[in-house]
């Protein structure tokens, strides 16, 4: 099993390690620098992504989590773990920090207040079986994407899945779904990742 970290400093961590486990990897928490080196892969969960990225600069992770990503680490964001992932941030807060990835611009808060959260049926490049039922909370779109990066899903035009190399990111959270195939892509790319480094 790829051992898979959750970056655990705020959000719905314990939804991720759950699907995780559900989709074949070996999921752990990622607080500490010594954590992140030890892990094959990393989901950033959903939360809030200001409040994130600040206590991952307090936890000296930024400045790690960027090498890593950079490197090639295979990683999978969502909602607040998209925003992280996101070169650039259209309305960031001030003092806001993005790791970056992924060549685009996200807008956050894009589909309305925490009430006007919806379920929506998404047709997700490369997840076979029907449609993935994408919950927004909150959710940020990405305005503009790179010539690089694939797009996955659209919600009503709007692009909500992206993947670039080996960054994954979705708007909507599927680890709240009890439907595990999203999990199961990001864990295949960790496979054939860790694979590919193993020749
Ligand atoms: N709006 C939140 C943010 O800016 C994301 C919400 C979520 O992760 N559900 O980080």
């Amino acid at each position: 099993r790829p051992v898979i970290g959750v970056l655990a400093l705020q959000g719905d961590v314990r939804e991720h390690l759950a699907a995780l486990d559900r989709a074949g990897a070996a999921p752990v928490t990622v607080r500490r620098p010594q954590e992140l080196a030890a892990v094959d892969g990393l989901v950033l969960p959903g939360g809030e992504s200001t409040v994130i990225s600040k206590l991952a600069e307090t936890f000296g992770l930024l400045e790690p989590l960027r090498e890593r990503v950079r490197a090639g680490m295979p990683v999978y964001g969502t909602c607040a773990g998209m925003i992280l992932l996101a070169d650039r941030i259209a309305d960031p807060r001030s003092g806001q920090q993005s790791v970056g990835g992924i060549d685009m611009t996200v807008r956050r808060n894009a589909f309305g207040r925490q009430n006007e959260s919806f379920e929506a049926p998404l047709k997700v490049a490369g997840v076979e079986g029907g449609p993935v039922t994408g919950v927004f909370i909150r959710a940020p779109l990405a305005e503009k994407v790179g010539q690089g990066v694939e797009v996955l899903a659209r919600h009503e035009g709007a692009v909500v899945a992206v993947r670039q190399g080996d960054a994954l990111a979705t708007a909507f959270h599927p680890e709240l779904t009890g439907d595990h195939r999203v999990h199961a892509l990001f864990t295949d790319m960790v496979r054939a990742k860790r694979t590919a480094g193993a020749l």
